[in-house]
This record gives C-alpha cells, sequence and structure tokens, in this order.
C-alpha cells in the first residue's frame, strides 16, 4: 500500500520585492499555505470541469478572443516572483446577465457577459480581471483554507475528499452555494482584497492599463443594486478605502504602454445584438443553455433512479482511500468524486444549490478530538445547520470500517429542496492521523431497505491504508 501525508509545508513568506517603480510601490507577500502549487492546479481544474457543467458558457468564438488577449496581457504582467509552475490563466465568458467574475486557484477565470455589458471601457474590464488574477497569483483561495476551523469539513484536492466546503455533506444537503469548491476558495477576506486590489494595479500598470480604471470598475459595481452587483461584492468585500488606495498605489505606478486594443465597443455592440444573456434563476431552474448549440446540463427532470447495481466498481478518491460503490453510480462533482451518485440522483435545486438524493458522499475532518463518539457528533451538527430536520433515528452503531474502529449512525431528514422524507446513514472512522472520515450515504426514505444494503456494501468495500 502506498503511504501518504497530508502536505504540511511550513510557512513560507516570500517577499515580492518592488519592481522598477520609482517610488515605493507596496509590496505583497505571500500568505501561509499547506497546500500545494500542483494542488491548487488540481482544485482549479476539478472546479472549473464542474463550473463548465453548471454554467452555460457563452462560446462566441469574437468575445472569448477579446477577453484571451485581454487576460493574456495582464498573466504575461504577473511578477516573477509569483509566477508559480503549473499555473495557466484561462478566460472563459459565461452568459449570464449578473455581474460576477471569479478565478479559481491556478489560473481558470469566469466573466459572466453581464460584467462585459457593465464596464465602461477595456481598462475597466482589465480591472476585474487583473484584481481576480492577484488572487489566483497570491493564492488567496488554499491560503483561505489552510486558515480554516478547525471542524472544516473540506479537503486537499487528491488526497483529501472532501464536500468541500459549502459547509455540508451530500445528499442530504443542499450545498451552501452554487458550487462546493465555490464558496470556501472565492470569498475572500478584506486584509486579502486590499492585496489583490494593489497587485491588480500593479499588474495592470505592467501590462498597459491606467490601475484607476479597476476602481472606476468597482464604483461602477457597487452602483448596480439588486442583480450581480452585490454578488461579486459579497466575494471581494470592499476592504475599507478601497477607491483611495488603489489610487494612491496608481500614483506610483507608472503605466507601460497602451495595452487597449480598441475593440471594446465593437464587442459590446455585438453583445447588444445576441439574445439576452441568462439571469442566475433561469440557470438554476435548468433553463439555460451553452452557446453554439452545445446543449447545458439541465436542471430536475423527471427521472427515474435505477436501484444500486449490484455490483460494485472500485474508485480511489483519495490516495489512502479505496472503495467500491454500485456500478452504476458515477463520481459527481470534482473530478475524481467525492460523491458517488446514480443518474438522476442529484440535482440542481432553485437557488442554484446542487441537491443529492441518491448515493454516497465521503469526506474527511480535520483534527478531530480523539473521541469517535464526540467528533461523530460535532459532525452531525455541523449537517444539521443546514438540515433543520435532520434528526437521528437510532443510536450509533459501533462497526469496523475500512479495517478501524467505526461507528455508524442512522438518521432521518426531510429534504428542504425536494419535501421528501430521506434515509440517511453517517458513517464515521478515526484516520491515523487524529482526523475522521465520515461516509454519508442519502436515499428516499421509500427506498431505505434497498440502500440500507448497499450503503452497507460500500462500508464493507472501504479501505484505508496505512500511513
Ligand atoms: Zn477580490
Amino acid at each position: 500500500m502506498s503511504t501518504h501525508r497530508y502536505a504540511r509545508l511550513l510557512p513560507a513568506l516570500l517577499v515580492v520585492t518592488a519592481m522598477a517603480a520609482p517610488s515605493a510601490q507596496t509590496p505583497i507577500t505571500l500568505d501561509e499555505n499547506s497546500y500545494s502549487l500542483a494542488q491548487d492546479v488540481e482544485l482549479g481544474r476539478e472546479a472549473s470541469a464542474e463550473v463548465r457543467k453548471q454554467l452555460p458558457m457563452l462560446n462566441d468564438d469574437r468575445v472569448d478572443d477579446y477577453v484571451e488577449g485581454i487576460g493574456a496581457k495582464l498573466a504575461g504582467a504577473v511578477p516573477s516572483q509569483l509566477r508559480h509552475d503549473g499555473f495557466r490563466y484561462s478566460f472563459d465568458v459565461v452568459n449570464q446577465k449578473e455581474i460576477n467574475a471569479f478565478a479559481l486557484p491556478g489560473g481558470p477565470m469566469f466573466l459572466n457577459r453581464g460584467m462585459l455589458e457593465a464596464a465602461g471601457s477595456e481598462g475597466e474590464v482589465a480591472g476585474v480581471m487583473a484584481h481576480e488574477i492577484a488572487h489566483v497569483a497570491l493564492r488567496h483561495g488554499t491560503a483561505q483554507a489552510t486558515k480554516g476551523q478547525k471542524f472544516q469539513i473540506g479537503a486537499l484536492a487528491g488526497q483529501v475528499l472532501g464536500a468541500i466546503v459549502g459547509g455540508t455533506a451530500g445528499s442530504i444537503i443542499a450545498q451552501g452555494s452554487q458550487f462546493g469548491l465555490g464558496t470556501y476558495f472565492l470569498k475572500y477576506g478584506r486584509e486579502y482584497e486590499n492585496e489583490a486590489d494593489l497587485l491588480g494595479a500593479q499588474i495592470m500598470a505592467r501590462a498597459g492599463y491606467d490601475p484607476r480604471e479597476m476602481a472606476s470598475m468597482f464604483r461602477t459595481i457597487e452602483a448596480q443594486g439588486g442583480g450581480g452587483g452585490p454578488e461579486w461584492l459579497s466575494s471581494h468585500p470592499n476592504p475599507g478605502n478601497r477607491y483611495d488606495a488603489i489610487t494612491r498605489e496608481a500614483s506610483t505606478l507608472r503605466v507601460q504602454g497602451d495595452a487597449n486594443s480598441g475593440s471594446f465597443s465593437a464587442i459590446q455592440a455585438r453583445l447588444r445584438g445576441m439574445a439576452p444573456a441568462y439571469t442566475a434563476e433561469q440557470i438554476s431552474k435548468g433553463q439555460a443553455r451553452n452557446g453554439s448549440g452545445s446543449a447545458g446540463t439541465s436542471g430536475r427532470a423527471v427521472v427515474q433512479v435505477a436501484p444500486p447495481a449490484s455490483q460494485l466498481r472500485n474508485h480511489q478518491p483519495a490516495g489512502f482511500l479505496r472503495v467500491g460503490v454500485p456500478a452504476n453510480w458515477n463520481p459527481v462533482g470534482s473530478g475524481e468524486g467525492v460523491t458517488y451518485a446514480p443518474d438522476g440522483g442529484f440535482f440542481r435545486a432553485d437557488g442554484g444549490q446542487t441537491v443529492f438524493t441518491h448515493g454516497v458522499q465521503f469526506g474527511i475532518v480535520q483534527g478531530g478530538s480523539g473521541n469517535l463518539q464526540n467528533d461523530t457528533q460535532e459532525i452531525l451538527q455541523n449537517f444539521a445547520r443546514t438540515n433543520p430536520d435532520l434528526r437521528t433515528a437510532g443510536n450509533g452503531r459501533r462497526e469496523r470500517i475500512g479495517g478501524r474502529q467505526g461507528l455508524t449512525t442512522t438518521l432521518s431528514n426531510v429534504s428542504q429542496a425536494t419535501g421528501e422524507r430521506e434515509y440517511v446513514a453517517l458513517s464515521t472512522a478515526h484516520l491515523p492521523d487524529g482526523g475522521v472520515l465520515y461516509m454519508v450515504g442519502v436515499a428516499p426514505q421509500s427506498e431505505a431497505r434497498t440502500y440500507e444494503i448497499a450503503f452497507r456494501r460500500v462500508r464493507q468495500s472501504l479501505q484505508i491504508a496505512d500511513r
């Protein structure tokens, strides 16, 4: 069996030295980060695959080329100290009306069409993009995860599985936001906002855009009530004196050349000529489609969910973990999969949450107390926060799980998304490092008998490698 260790890097404080600028531009430091660069890349890759499944891509060559052109200039202006192996910046336009943009660890960036339509100039578009690139280069997503609270349900890609956040598990569960990964990696604190503003300004100047246009784009966003403005702002809160700070930084910078392509008006005209962008509500209802005729994933259709296949198929959701799940269940969500569900066993609810109605989800909680009963209670309380109707349906049952001391607790729930009564089985086991592995199985109460057997078989197949 292969050995496995959690990645624990020594806190590294890398000072980014100021580049040739007349007066002192603000030095920005990389924060402590216990994730590896490769993990940033992997997390971003998995999350972007999920984004592409869930959001309608515009897929218009001219608009994509335009945005990629701006992005390439900005990415080329990232200070050399902050260019990381394996990071690759990519830029896609989402056919969504609300003003928003986000970038994932390792570099994939998504810009809503509404952002392009609301901008007053190419420099303003570049401002948002430079800000997002700064978050990626500074590895703010994983730095923030590093600081995460002790009982964080979530994970290191490839090693730790995890419901990846949003604070919830599985099928029970309406994940906290549009994508599990999203919430966690995309909401930044004020300190990181300030850093992204300043580094973003520096990147803009080096790329040939006036950094003050970033400040003016933020004003544009703020001026948009309702809709999408607040969405971006809730993930990128104003650190306080945002405009002054950007303007002050800009005064220390020399804009190097003029990067403006001159195509901004033409692109906006092209967008105006298209059918209107989808709203978040339409997207969450599964009414949105990718551009260029390819169909997007739809929301909940009336589907018949096939019963669990009797044959198990093996998966290795993390290096140290092997599990067999019914052969007709597939990994759902991010890449290798943390959740396994049959076709029709998950869907997106109104409001954009992903809801699982059939299947199992695995996660790891780090830093357990050493007492499995207590740790299990803590996990349950965490689940209950987003599932108010979750009830324990019996005492926990001790059993061997993956060759270790384990506990299985049966629960009932009423799905907030479907209103249906659900059967829930939570199994927990300690990992050698003190963490807790959990597996939560969910099925409609009416099918509890069938799924109880399937969940037990999955549990019995679990192998946890010694580390
Ligand atoms: Zn930000």
